[in-house]
């Protein structure tokens, strides 16, 4: 006997958020169902995927689909999918995004335009169909994942850092072109989180120089981050849009001596 299909909940809001399968994007996921949404988890690893949405628990609020951002089709595919499972987007999180550690010199065309694909072109792609979708409805929000590299310019991360310096004009764009729908774009730029990509580019050494330089001495945490992404998507937020807010432990406010001066202070006490 065909299965009937699941009745759609046209009530409850909806949110899309790319690359879910883990980190920050699963720690959003997490989030909006603890707040009552209904959430769509797209990514390129599906069994990963797959996993993650089960052990949420929440299987009528949880739609998970293959969506790679740097493909029109694929993306085209994966929003028809929410259209019909759940009839309404109300929010967007483009979190999908990958690292490379890479000198100007040393970057391989392949490897700037990869990252271009996934963490600007990939944003640009998903915004254009959440958008068409959110200004027939007349109210949306959409939050760009960038990245502390996107404030500040650092060594080894000439295609990271101008990506992520891409989405936050991207963002900017989209608050003063969209406004007039009833949407929102914002930013958020995280400082390290301990996620997988922390811990795939991050060695000790590193570690250490963050914890060092950073005013609040730590990683983020990914339910820190996601705590901020659903505020910029819920009505709270409802006159902020194309605002950059680093989510950092105040690594983004510091000039240059802050371990040195600690220490100074500190041997005075
Ligand atoms: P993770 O690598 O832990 O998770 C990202 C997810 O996105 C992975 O499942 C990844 O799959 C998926 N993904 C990669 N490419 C695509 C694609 N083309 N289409 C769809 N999904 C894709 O990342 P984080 O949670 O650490 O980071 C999330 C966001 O936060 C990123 O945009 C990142 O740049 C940003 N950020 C993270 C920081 C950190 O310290 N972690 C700091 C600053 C910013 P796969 O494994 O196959 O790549």
């Amino acid at each position: 006997m065909k299965k009937p299909a699941t009745k759609k909940n046209t009530a409850a809001k909806t949110v899309i958020i790319t690359g879910a399968a883990r980190g920050i994007g699963l720690a959003a996921a997490e989030r909006f169902l603890k707040e009552g949404w209904q959430v769509a988890m797209f990514d390129v690893l599906m069994p990963e995927l797959e996993a993650a949405a089960k052990a949420l628990g929440e299987p009528k609020r949880i739609l998970t689909h293959h969506c790679d951002v740097r493909s029109p089709e694929s993306v085209k595919a994966a929003f028809e999918a929410v259209d019909a499972r759940f009839g309404r987007v109300d929010a967007l999180v483009n979190n999908a995004g990958i690292a490379d550690f890479g000198t100007i010199l040393e970057t391989s065309l392949e490897v700037w335009t990869n990252i271009m694909a996934t963490n600007l072109t990939g944003p640009f792609l998903c915004s254009q169909e959440a958008a068409r979708r959110m200004a027939a409805r007349g109210a949306g929000a959409i939050v760009n994942i960038g990245s502390i590299s996107g404030l500040r310019a650092s060594t080894l991360r000439v295609a990271y850092g101008t990506s992520k310096a891409g989405i936050i004009h991207l963002t900017k764009q989209q608050a003063v072109e969209l406004g007039e729908f009833g949407i929102r774009a914002n930013c958020i730029c995280p400082g390290p989180v301990d996620t997988a990509m922390a811990k795939k580019v991050h060695t000790q050494a590193i570690r250490n120089d963050y914890h060092d330089h950073m005013p609040l001495n730590r990683y983020g945490l990914e339910s820190e981050l996601a705590a901020s992404i659903y505020f910029l998507c819920s009505d709270e937020a409802s006159y902020i849009t194309g605002q950059v807010l680093a989510v950092d432990g105040g690594f983004d406010s510091t000039g240059i001596g802050l371990p040195t001066l600690r220490a100074m202070h500190r041997q005075k006490r």
